[in-house]
């Protein structure tokens, strides 16, 4: 995969995704993502990025302060 900033190659990783809806916090550890070797830019698949949005989905129906979630565990 390239990368979307400077098209340099990106290469497979895991990453942590944190996104902060004002009252809640949405944490995802283990997310597979690109990341590119140039300049550290963070790309998700399109498949992955589906997930992520499902997870906070159901983060922000819970209305916990802050939520922790195991990308891995959350496919299972
Ligand atoms: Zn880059």
């Amino acid at each position: 995969m390239k990368c979307s900033r400077c098209g340099k190659n990106a290469i497979k990783s895991v990453t942590t995704y944190v996104s902060d809806l004002g009252d809640v916090l949405v944490v995802v550890r283990n997310v597979p993502c690109y990341k590119c070797e140039e300049c550290g830019e963070i790309m998700y698949t399109g498949e992955v990025a589906l997930h992520i949005e499902k997870i906070v989905n159901t983060a922000k129906v819970l209305k916990q302060e802050v939520s922790i979630i195991d990308y891995k565990k959350q496919i299972a």
